[in-house]
């Protein structure tokens, strides 16, 4: 009689077992499959500061829905079956950073890629070449040392500031930003789509800014190996970094002081960029 009972009460326990590890593979399998449903409706953010930036992305989206938050337009829509969010943060950095951080919390992007127009700083660079940018960094962040009374400004003394970003409860200290290495491979690989100039990678500077002073270009090309110079991407970075959202950084140049040519054509330049953005999100979905 006790033997009987024994082996019921083990049969018991061994079919609560079966049971619950059925249960809580089916549990783990609904939080994967929730987790991978996640991934893949989150959408790729494509960003551009004016409209000339961002009209052939809408172009290629054709149907979207536009939402508005405050003084920022968010375009909601697909391009090849691809979720994307094209954003139009307006001009500048403070413009760059607030509509980044409207982008994350509103749309959750799995990647942003900021793109646009840019001025050249390297005298190889030319207008409509498009530059993939490798590392951003915040040309505007700058300190000077004290100069008495009459003693005038001196410019080229003036230092750069690093970027101070908290992680884990540490100061961590940021020279510039990089892009994350796997976007930058989906750029290269469709490199030869874009038929207007050359794709170099490079270093990009963001300031509230538009340097005409040749010599104060070179002297950013030489100091801080600046290939172009804009007034978004640095900003943009830093904020992805601080919600570590992959980051990519695209750049068709737009005008030159150093290059020779004598083109300034943004509109021109903004459209070559966005198309290049349509073949880079393309990619980035292979
Ligand atoms: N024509 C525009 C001015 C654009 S302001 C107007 O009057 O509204 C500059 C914008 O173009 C910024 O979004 C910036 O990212 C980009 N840009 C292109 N070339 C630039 C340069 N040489 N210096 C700084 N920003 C530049």
């Amino acid at each position: 009689m006790k033997k009987r009972m024994a082996v019921s009460l083990f049969a018991v326990m061994l079919i609560s077992a079966l049971l619950l590890a059925g249960f809580s593979s089916t549990k783990n399998e609904n939080k994967k499959a929730r987790h991978e449903q996640k991934n893949t409706e989150q959408p790729i953010a494509v960003q551009g500061a004016m409209d000339i930036e961002i009209s052939a992305l809408l172009k290629e989206m054709k149907n979207y829905k536009e939402e508005q938050i405050g003084n920022y337009s968010f375009y909601i829509g697909k391009i090849d079956k691809i979720p994307v969010v094209v954003s139009r943060t307006e001009i500048g950095m403070v413009n760059a950073a607030a509509s980044t951080t409207l982008l994350i919390e509103k749309y959750h992007p799995k990647v942003i890629i900021n793109q646009g127009t840019a001025g050249g700083h390297d005298p190889n660079i030319h207008v409509f070449d498009t530059v993939i940018g490798t590392e951003v960094m915040n040309i505007g962040s700058m300190r000077s040392e004290h100069l008495d009374d009459g003693e005038g400004m001196k410019p080229e003394t003036w230092k750069s500031m690093e970027t101070t970003m908290r992680e884990n409860g540490e100061k961590v200290e940021y020279k510039s930003f990089k892009s994350d290495p796997k976007l930058i491979k989906a750029a290269l690989s469709v490199a030869d789509k874009y038929s207007h100039g050359k794709v170099v990678e490079g270093k990009v500077g963001s300031a509230d800014f538009w340097n005409r002073e040749v010599d104060r270009i070179q002297w950013f090309h030489e100091n801080a190996g600046t290939s172009v110079e804009e007034m978004e991407a640095a900003a943009v970075a830093q904020v992805a970094k601080a919600f570590n959202i992959p980051y990519l950084s695209i750049r068709t140049v737009s005008n030159s002081e150093v290059s020779g040519d004598k083109i300034e054509d943004l509109e021109t330049a903004g459209q070559y960029g966005a198309e290049y953005a349509v073949e880079i999100v393309k990619a980035i979905e292979k």
